[in-house]
Formats: C-alpha cells, sequence, structure tokens
C-alpha cells in the first residue's frame, strides 16, 4: 500500500507562503504519524508541490525518523516530460507507480485538491483545504488501511 501524501491543507491549513517565508507548521503530522505506526506496510510518496522547490533531505526533516524511512520518494515535477494524460496530479501518480513498476499496488492519495483527480478519484482521501488532516480524514485513511489488509 502507498500513500501519496500533499502538505498543504493536510499536513497544516492551506494558508500562507510556508516555502518562502521560512514558516514550517506541520501540526498534523503527528496524527499522520500515529496512523501509519498501526499500519507499518504502508509506504509514503510525497505528492506536495513542495517537492519542485525543496531538496529531498529538507523536505524529509519534519518526518519522524521511524516514518522517514517509509518515504518511498517523490512524484515527477509536474512538466517534468510527462505527456497527457500525465498533467495533474493523478497523473503524475500515475507516472510514479508506472516508472517504479508497481502499477498493480493499492495506493490512496492523501489530498485537499480533489480537482486534481479525475479517473481515480476511488483512491482519494480529501481533507479540506482550511481544516487539513482532522478527525473525519483520519478515520478515512484508517477504512482505506484496514482495507488494505484484508
Ligand atoms: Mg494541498
Amino acid at each position: 500500500m502507498i500513500l501519496f501524501l500533499d502538505f498543504d491543507g493536510v499536513l497544516h491549513p492551506e494558508g500562507e507562503d510556508r516555502i518562502y517565508d521560512g514558516g514550517v507548521d506541520f501540526c498534523f503530522l503527528p496524527r499522520l504519524e500515529a496512523l501509519l505506526r498501526e499500519f507499518p506496510f504502508v509506504k509514503i510518496v510525497i505528492s506536495s508541490s513542495w517537492r519542485e522547490h525543496l531538496l529531498n533531505k529538507t523536505l524529509l526533516k519534519p518526518f519522524s525518523s521511524d516514518i522517514r524511512t517509509r518515504i518511498a520518494g517523490v512524484i515527477p515535477p509536474s512538466g517534468f516530460g510527462l505527456q497527457p494524460p500525465y498533467r495533474n496530479r493523478e497523473g503524475e501518480i500515475l507516472a510514479w507507480l508506472q516508472i517504479h513498476d508497481v502499477v498493480d499496488e493499492p495506493w490512496v492519495a492523501l489530498d485537499d485538491a480533489y480537482w486534481q483527480f479525475d479517473q481515480c478519484k476511488d483512491h482519494l482521501v480529501v481533507c479540506g483545504s482550511f481544516t487539513g488532516f482532522d478527525d473525519r480524514a483520519s478515520a478515512e485513511l484508517r477504512a482505506r488501511f484496514e482495507g488494505a489488509c484484508q
């Protein structure tokens, strides 16, 4: 099971420009990490647009060391040689699955940008941009992980 993880509007409410002002919030990351510890078979791939501005080392910094070791990479940057239909976030995720030869692996995307998903909406656990990874999103993600255990 692969979790494609967005940051803004998920790990913290969407808001100010957090990349350039040096401010880092990640207030909901502990909640997500606690859930992930219950499901050690879940790998993480970062789908946040932060991947286009920051080095991998910086991207991984907010994560606890045990969770960091479960991060398998980042999806390809948008426009990075991706042809249609690999243009939106869904497409970038599908491209990652193909590049890594794991198209049959179950996956879920935790994201607030539901409009970035089309054919694969059923893989999406959506967060409200201004509420982030709240109780509802957490319960839904847990259900997806539990479903993958069966
Ligand atoms: Mg987002």
